[in-house]
């Protein structure tokens, strides 16, 4: 076991910086999560830690020992992919032992490893199968038996359930759980996949255009993201953005406007423009806001589509008269004029209703519109120093 530094890291090639400048610290025995969209630099800055890639700049330590210029087979690392690579014509003690018995560990070892990594994932009695006869999700275990055997200080795992189909992607999520509570090794995970990487890790790091946006524990990114990118990354859908301007008093949307006190917030002055974050579920119906606590004033708004998913109802709301209700393709609020709501399913609301809605006042998040950094103010920091809004509480204000 070991952490894992990494230092200044940047990779370039001719004209793309896949990543730039990147320094984090992963800790003994973490499991961390690199996140974020198709070509932002997640494996290429995995693929410095496996000694893969070669920065340009920057380097990698593993535990004490800088391995920036390490060939891979000197650090002490193993890796899964994406592309489970099984020999075809070996059977499964063959596949998993493979590597041993290429760098001639006794019979007895080599035995002693296979049978405790077939144990961790659950492949007992399953020693003579050929891996035409498993299914993905055992294919993807002997895999990861592989590099268990290794005993490795560290695990990188690149978009290692990406091939299975949704249901067995779920439940794999939690045997990688279970086998990093077992092993308590040091695992650096790739995903693009945000309910993934919110599910499994100790921390997320949220990387786009090659820059790490944050690093800290899931619902750290969830409740306090550190700028609009991880605002609109993070949660599913999407957290609704609307422009405001700062009045003395409160935040004036085209459409409605929320009172607030700016001198709540560090630099935040009248005559400022602010993007307010409401995520989905903090928007209430006015007959159902009772135990909001810190409720803004009411905001007239129609009934656009509904979106029935069960355990709860998403309704776009439209508000504004001259409303632009064009959808975004990636779910959520596309503009200014669109409010996302998420409601319990008993809700009675219907296609074209006028109704008023309230936001949880100390769950909006606000950002610099030019630099998209998170503006911490007063109701934000109280509400998310519990980790949970609290609910059922009386209308204070
Ligand atoms: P991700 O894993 O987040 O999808 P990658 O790390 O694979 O992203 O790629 C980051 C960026 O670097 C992309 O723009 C990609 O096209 C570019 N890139 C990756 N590998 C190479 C390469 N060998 N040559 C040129 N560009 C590359």
């Amino acid at each position: 076991m070991a952490n894992v530094t990494l230092e200044g890291i940047t990779k370039r090639y001719e004209d793309v910086t896949a990543v730039d400048d990147m320094n984090m610290e992963i800790g003994d025995g973490e499991f961390v999560t690199f996140v974020g969209p198709s070509g932002c630099g997640k494996s290429t800055t995995m693929e410095t830690i496996a000694g893969l890639t070669k920065p340009t700049e920057g380097t990698v330590h593993i535990g004490e020992r800088d391995v920036t210029r390490l060939p891979p087979k000197d650090r002490n690392i193993a890796m899964v992919f994406q592309n489970i690579a099984l020999f075809p014509h070996m059977d499964v003690y063959d596949n998993i032992s493979f590597g041993l018995r290429l760098r001639k560990y006794d019979k007895d070892e080599v035995d002693r490893r296979v049978e405790e990594a077939a144990d961790i994932v659950q492949l007992e009695g399953m020693m003579e199968r050929m891996p035409e006869e498993m299914s993905g999700g055992q294919r993807q275990r002997v895999a990861i038996a592989r590099a268990l055997v290794r005993e490795p200080d560290v695990f990188l795992m690149d978009e290692p359930l990406a091939n299975l189909d949704a249901k067995l992607r779920v439940h794999m999520r939690t045997e990688l759980q279970r086998l990093h509570r077992r092993l308590d090794t040091t695992i650096v995970y790739v995903t693009h996949d945000q309910a993934e990487a919110m599910t499994m890790s100790d921390r997320i790091a949220v990387i786009n255009a090659g820059q790490l946006m944050q690093i800290a524990p899931p619902l750290e990114c969830y409740n306090e993201p550190a700028n609009l990118f991880v605002a609109g990354f993070i949660g599913s859908p999407s957290m609704n953005f609307v422009e405001a301007d700062v009045r003395s008093g409160e935040l004036e949307t085209e459409n409605f406007t929320i009172e607030f006190d700016p001198a709540t917030t560090d630099g935040l002055a009248p005559g400022d423009r602010v993007t307010i974050g409401v995520r989905p579920e903090d928007v209430y119906l006015e007959r159902t806001a009772d135990g909001v606590e810190h409720p803004s004033g009411l905001i007239d708004a129609r009934t656009d589509v509904l979106e029935p998913m069960g355990n709860e109802v998403f309704v776009y709301l439209v508000t504004g008269d001259d409303a632009d209700t064009s959808m975004d393709v990636e779910g959520g609020a596309a503009t200014d004029d669109q409010l996302l709501m998420s409601v319990d399913p008993d809700t009675e609301i219907d296609i074209d209703e006028d109704v008023s809605v309230v936001l949880d006042r100390s769950r909006v998040h606000l950002f610099d519109p030019d630099t998209g950094t998170a503006l911490r103010h007063g109701l934000i920091s109280a509400a998310s120093a519990t980790g949970t809004p609290e609910r059922g509480v009386g209308d204070t204000d």
